[in-house]
């Protein structure tokens, strides 16, 4: 079997020295594929995207998380980083005095090795690209990071880190970010301009909408810390539909 893939295996988590909130969390996203995660609200998703960053709040009780075969349970967020995990969420939320151009090269350049640094052409050119792709003007990537950026501006710069970066597996949490239209365009712009067969993401989000324009290869559905089901990508609009109680009655009748 491919071990070109994200897997979560049997994860329980809990906040340090409280109660578990993931209790036994199973899933696969193979590279080359987009999957949702969707759940109420308190189902876990955010505690995920949480534990896979690294944040040290959180203590793993059991299970694992491989990319491409290789736990990264014991690396720092940056480590994981350079394993080819994104998560918006890990940047800092402002640089001062640090360009979006000159913060990304850092970035890339981190994750390579000391002699093998990207040359300022090929990187100029790898921005400008993403700044078209999510039709941006060209002054923004001289702007400080998200030194007075808007809500939609962070939004785009998180979206534009993904496509430079070019990560292997992108975690992007869209619940709590109250995506309006212009932001939801730009999400869906950027996973999509990125999917590729080295390219795998998780998409956790509450409503159904944002995979209209993200279309998924699989949907999962959280309940109680846990996937308690895995569909193709029509589950998402019945769920919409019928609720989160029709899956639980659904999955706890053994359908
Ligand atoms: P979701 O993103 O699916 O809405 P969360 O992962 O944010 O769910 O939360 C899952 C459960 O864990 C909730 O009951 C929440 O109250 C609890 N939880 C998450 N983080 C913390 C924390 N830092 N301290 C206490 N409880 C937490
Ligand atoms: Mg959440």
């Amino acid at each position: 079997m491919s071990e070109n893939r994200l897997e979560i295996r049997n994860l329980h988590a809990r906040i340090a020295g409280g109660a578990d909130i993931l209790k036994g969390v199973d899933l696969i996203v193979p590279a080359g594929e987009v999957h949702a995660l969707m759940g109420q609200n308190g189902s876990g998703k955010s505690t995920l995207a949480k534990v896979m960053a690294g944040d040290p709040s959180y203590e793993i009780t059991d299970g694992d998380i491989l990319v491409d075969g290789e736990s990264v349970l014991e690396m720092e967020p940056d480590e994981r980083a350079r394993a080819g995990l994104y998560l918006a969420f890990q940047y800092p939320v402002e640089v001062p005095g640090v360009s979006i151009a000159n913060f990304l090269r850092l970035a890339i350049n981190a994750r390579r090795d000391e002699d093998d640094e990207i040359g300022v052409m090929e990187f100029y050119e790898k921005l400008q690209n993403a700044v078209k792709e999510l039709d941006w003007d060209d002054s923004i990537i001289e702007r400080n990071l998200h030194e007075g950026f808007s809500g939609g501006e962070k939004k785009r710069s998180e979206i534009l880190q993904l496509l430079v970066l070019e990560p292997k597996y992108a975690i992007l949490d869209e619940t709590d970010s109250g995506l309006d239209v212009d932001a939801l365009k730009t999400v869906s712009q950027g996973v999509n301009a990125a999917r590729g067969e080295n390219f795998g993401a998780l998409v956790i989000t509450h409503y159904q909408r944002l995979l209209n324009h993200i279309v998924p290869d699989k949907v999962h559905v959280m309940s109680e810390g846990r996937v308690i089901t895995t569909g193709e990508k029509e589950l998402a609009m019945e769920l919409d539909q019928k609720g989160y109680d029709w899956i639980k009655d659904t999955v706890a009748a053994g359908a």
